[in-house]
């Protein structure tokens, strides 16, 4: 019972471990859909910063273009105003005045480190040039063609981009009117070239690649070499036209231009690979940001490098992964104790009501047991108190049995000094007849002791035969003893047997007279039985008194109790003796009159030969005194 009681919780204890994998299952979805959620969220962060930064950085770019054309912008309109310039301009041109106009453009070049300025005049004819003494002069060449040169002429500052007809190289060329005095006719037009070149330097200290497309969409300046003067998609056909008739760049040497659209960079901004800032340096990846450069009709293009991005969407990823495998980490950790303590709590919790089931087994086994205590003790109750009845019967019975042993004793007893009377009598009768009156006297004196003699034996017995109280008085052991001894008295001389009294005399006990008596008949007898024929009995009768008790040891020279025999001695019809001789009630009777005055009394062999049987009575107490 106990045992299934046992192992059924047990084996129910073991889901808490089955438990732990969906647990864990759930946890580590979880845990993924939090770092996909933050990962998400986070790379977002990266591209909006990158992209930010991207557009910070155009912006920087274009304001670094601006600036370093806008310092050339006002040379051309001052140099328009110089009263050299106009007086050369103005009606037929002298050789020598243009030739020193040539010097002084070349110096006004030199300081403001432009590539060339030159003078126009009304029919495009350049009629003084910086480089007058070059190879490559201008002087005399037609760039009537060129639309700096029409819009000058048509009264306005202008600006252009091309290459150079005659150089080949690129170049960013800024004109303005001569005029007349203000407002006066335009008497031709002041070119500066400023070499691209050196803007490109420039901007190539930059991190991230920048270039510039025009409006036929081909890249005019870049940081990368291999972008420059490339298309970056077909040019349409109007723009084709526009090229050829300003002659900006030779369209035949135009290829496309070394770019390649890529997939996203994971949150579906477009990349672009191109190659980097350097000479020959491999392809990157690149964001790409591009905005409109009004003033002259351009568009700026900055590709944001992005490696550094993608370093940093890795790192972020690798962090979360190993963020999130120590979270699970964590939460396996989290759940395995968790489990572990439901698991005690669940053992604990079942050890509590196995402790409380086996209390309450024990509480009823208990309250059982005591129940048949109870039983028993009223049924023992009950017993003794009928034994108790009976026992009176008995000592009644085992007087009367004593008195039937002692019946042909006690006609002994009575017939000898019967017949002594009866002598004596006819003695004194012949005494007197004869006149010898002093000795008839003295025969009739010994029948009246002798009578005496008799008619106390026969009260003791009477009194013995007495049924006895129940009370608890003051005893003399010595009268006690005295009166037993007495009534044995005929079958001590008949067995031949030696009585010895010692130890203190003048005790008083706690206890009847009579039962006493009987008591102490009952052990000298046992001990006179257990002596056997052939040997003078010899019992000694010890009496002591220690704190309140007293003890009387009767100690005998008879054969002494067998071994097995002695625990059972005082049960009642225990005997060893042969039918008829012994019923076996006398040590139980004793026994139980002794433990009715609070006594005690247990046997022992004695070390040679013979019985101990000690008894033990309180003495008595000074109230029994003075009542007695
Ligand atoms: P009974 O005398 O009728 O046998 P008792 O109760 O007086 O019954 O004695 C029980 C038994 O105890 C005796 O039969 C005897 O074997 C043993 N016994 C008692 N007193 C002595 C003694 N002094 N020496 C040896 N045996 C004894």
């Amino acid at each position: 019972m106990a045992r299934k009681g046992h192992t059924a919780p047990r084996g129910a204890s073991r889901g808490g471990p089955r438990g732990l994998m969906p647990a864990l299952g759930a946890a580590f979805i979880g845990v993924l859909l939090l770092g996909v959620i933050v990962f998400r969220a986070l790379t977002g962060l990266i591209h909006d910063r990158a992209e930010a930064d991207a557009e910070a950085l155009l912006a920087q770019s274009e304001a670094t273009i601006e600036g370093w054309l806008g310092q050339y912008r006002a040379l051309p309109p001052l140099y328009a105003r110089d009263p050299r310039v106009v007086a050369a301009m103005k009606g037929a041109p002298r050789p020598g005045d243009l030739d020193a106009l040539g010097r002084e453009l070349a110096e006004w070049n030199r300081i403001a480190r432009t590539s060339d300025t030159y003078v126009m005049a009304p029919d495009g004819t350049t009629v003084a040039a910086s480089n007058y003494a070059e190879e490559l002069s201008f002087v005399g060449r037609n760039f009537g063609f060129r639309p700096y040169f029409q819009e000058a002429m048509d009264g306005a500052p202008a600006s252009f981009f091309a290459l150079g007809t005659t150089s080949g190289l690129r170049g960013y060329y800024l004109s303005a009117p001569i005029r007349d005095g203000a407002g006066g006719e335009v008497l031709g037009v002041v070119v500066v070239k400023v070499s691209i070149a050196a803007l490109e330097a420039v901007l190539g200290e930059g991190a991230h690649p920048v270039f510039v497309s025009d409006e036929a969409g081909v890249v005019i300046f870049a940081t990368q070499p291999g972008l420059r003067l490339t298309a970056l998609e077909e040019i349409p056909p109007e723009a084709r036209a526009r090229v050829e008739e300003t002659r900006k760049y030779e369209l035949e040497r135009i290829g496309p231009a070394p770019l390649e659209g890529q997939a996203g960079g994971g949150w579906g901004a477009p990349l672009l690979r191109a190659p980097g800032i350097g000479e020959g340096s491999a392809p990157q990846s690149y964001l790409s940001h591009e905005r409109p450069m009004a003033a002259e009709g351009w568009q700026l293009h900055l590709l944001y490098d992005y490696a550094p991005v993608r370093q940093q969407v890795w790192t972020l990823a690798a962090a979360l992964i190993a963020a999130g495998i120590a979270l699970t980490a964590l939460a396996a950790l989290g759940l395995q104790r968790r489990a572990r303590l439901i698991q005690r709590l669940a053992d604990r919790e079942q050890n509590q009501q196995e402790l409380e089931r086996r209390v309450a087994r024990r509480t009823a086994e208990l309250t059982e047991a005591n129940r048949q205590l109870q039983v028993e003790v009223e049924d023992r109750r009950t017993a003794e108190e009928t034994l108790r009845q009976t026992q009176n019967e008995l000592i009644q019975a085992g007087k009367l049995a004593a008195l039937g042993q002692m019946s042909a004793a006690l006609s002994h007893e009575f017939n000898q000094p019967l017949t002594a009377i009866r002598t004596y009598s006819e003695n004194a009768a012949a005494f007197y007849e004869a006149g010898k009156a002093d000795r008839a006297a003295e025969n009739i004196a010994r029948v009246l002791r002798l009578t005496e003699r008799m008619a106390q034996l026969s009260k003791r017995l009477t009194r013995f035969a007495r049924r006895s109280g129940d009370d608890v008085v003051a005893v003399d052991l010595d009268s006690v003893l005295s009166e037993a001894l007495a009534l044995i008295a005929a079958r001590v001389e008949r067995s031949g047997a030696r009585i010895e009294i010692s130890g203190r005399r003048g005790l008083w006990v706690a206890g009847g007279a009579t039962r006493l008596q009987h008591v102490v008949m009952n052990l000298v007898g046992n001990a006179l039985d257990a002596v056997p024929p052939g040997r003078a009995p010899e019992v000694t009768i010890t009496l002591t008194e220690d704190a309140g008790q007293v003890a009387m040891t009767v100690e005998d020279n008879g054969t002494g109790i067998p071994e097995e025999a002695l625990p059972k001695i005082f049960d009642p019809f225990f005997t060893t003796k042969e039918v008829g001789r012994g019923l076996g009630l006398g040590l139980s009777i004793c026994y139980n009159i002794l433990r009715d005055f609070g006594g005690t009394m247990r046997a022992e062999n004695r070390a040679g030969h013979g019985a101990r049987i000690i008894v033990t009575l309180k003495q008595a107490t000074d109230r029994q005194m003075a009542a007695e």
